[in-house]
């Protein structure tokens, strides 16, 4: 059933991002550097821990690898200033001013808070549902993201689709001064 409902959402994911040939890979894949296994997670929980202190979605996305439907999740067209937390850890993954619209119809990020080459975003191959992908996973509770793709606007031609389930806004304080950095 579960296997029937990824296969579902990876064909309506790749029919809403758009086909291989109507978005040519503008560079090669890193393929040499990417490291098939998931890399080891900072912040262990159970699976039972998991699911209480996570909704049903953010389960379903964050540590099954779930994928919310397209144009339903909470952020997917949000212009709100802040930064995105991982709604796992609480780690800081995004800042608003990497958002941009893709019409793909999940949050999109041309980078991560940390920059192209960061390290807040853990980079996976995923080969699964018949698709090339590269999977990006919060480095420190191993939550599922989403995946980045190539064909991002400049500065980094990156495309990071994110799940809205994985990740939490932080509004920007308005107008604050001596604001502390969001944590
Ligand atoms: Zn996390």
């Amino acid at each position: 059933m579960r296997h029937i409902a990824l296969t579902f959402v990876g064909a309506f994911l790749l029919a809403a991002c758009g086909s291989p040939e109507a978005s040519p890979p503008a560079a090669p894949a890193p393929e040499a550097a990417m490291p098939d296994a998931k890399p080891a997670a900072k912040v262990e929980r159970t699976d039972e821990e998991w699911r209480k202190i996570l909704t049903p979605e953010q389960y379903r996305v964050l540590r099954q690898k779930g994928t919310e439907r397209a144009f339903t999740g909470e952020y997917w067209e949000t212009k709100t200033d802040g930064t995105y937390k991982c709604a796992g850890c609480g780690t800081t993954l995004f800042a608003s001013d990497t958002k941009f619209d893709s019409g793909c119809g999940w949050p999109s990020f041309y980078a991560p808070v940390d920059g192209q080459k960061g390290t807040t975003i853990a980079e996976v191959r995923d080969s699964t549902h018949g698709m090339e992908r590269v999977e990006v996973l919060c480095s420190k509770c191993g939550g599922h993201l989403g995946h980045v793709f190539d064909d991002g606007p400049a500065p980094t031609g990156l495309r990071y689709c994110i799940n809205s389930a994985s990740i939490k806004l932080e509004p920007k304080a308005p107008a604050a001064k001596d604001a502390p950095p969001a944590k």
